[in-house]
């Protein structure tokens, strides 16, 4: 097999692997780096937020269960250094756990057990998909200033203030603003977001549309940026400024 696995393309990347169990931290390292990875691995929360901060990884592979620090809190603190790119390992299979996961602002999420395979194809679609920056440094404008997206330095403005969205959410935005009025369906915005199918769970969409809109309420009035259309799916009620 080839440094990239089978007839693969390096993916020069690197990743950090948050996980207590040494088995499973050192098969995910061994998955990762045959991808062309850079892998560094901690086995408590102390260690992940401090190598997250130190190293600012590109992504975080992060157990929910550690023995020190709750998974919720090191995506928190994450968040707040590098804002890598999170995919979260539970045991827990509840949907209300897989959906929290993704309220933390999580991009994604594997519940345990799961074949290391799956976890390398969703860390590479993830990577593909914070890295895709289409239209590069293009300021769009709509609905009379109202929302500003500026592509190239990833800023999203409403009113005047200015709003941190995960990746999942920022790709909820561009989506929907790639046609304004159109209606994107969950299935459209989720392999937009995910660049793969995922399971048909469309309530992941659903909790990135809700984070979305509470964080976009701040400066404009009510749910009026995106709306729900019953039976079809969403979209962005802003028309696009004339440059
Ligand atoms: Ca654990």
């Amino acid at each position: 097999m080839s440094e990239a696995g089978k007839g693969g393309v390096a993916v020069h990347a690197s990743v950090l692997v948050v996980e207590d169990e040494p088995k499973l931290r050192d098969l995910l390292r061994a998955y990762l780096e045959r991808e062309g990875m850079t892998v560094l691995t901690a086995a408590t929360g102390a260690d992940a937020i401090a190598l997250g901060m130190g190293s600012s990884p590109e992504l975080v592979v992060l157990d929910l269960g550690l023995p020190d620090i709750s998974g919720e809190a090191i995506a928190t603190e994450l968040r707040r250094s590098g804002d890598p790119l999170i995919l979260i390992l539970s045991a827990r299979a509840e949907d209300e756990d897989r959906v929290r996961g993704l309220e933390l602002g999580a991009d994604d999420y594997l519940t345990k057990p799961f074949n290391p395979r799956e976890l390398v194809l969703r860390v590479k679609a993830l990577l593909r998909r914070g890295r895709a920056a289409p239209g590069q440094s293009e300021i769009r404008s709509f609905g009379g200033g109202q929302l500003v997206i500026d592509e190239g330095r990833r800023e999203v403005q409403i009113g005047d203030t200015l709003v941190t969205l995960s990746p999942s959410e920022w790709g909820v935005l561009l989506t929907l603003a790639r046609v304004p009025g159109r209606v994107y369906s969950r299935y459209e915005l989720m392999n937009a977001v995910r660049g793969y199918e995922w399971q048909g769970y469309e309530r992941v969409i659903d909790t990135h549309v809700k984070n979305l809109r509470r964080k976009l309420q701040a400066g404009a009035e009510g749910n009026a940026v995106i709306e729900t259309v019953i039976g079809a799916g969403y979209r962005l009620r802003l028309s696009l400024d004339q440059p």
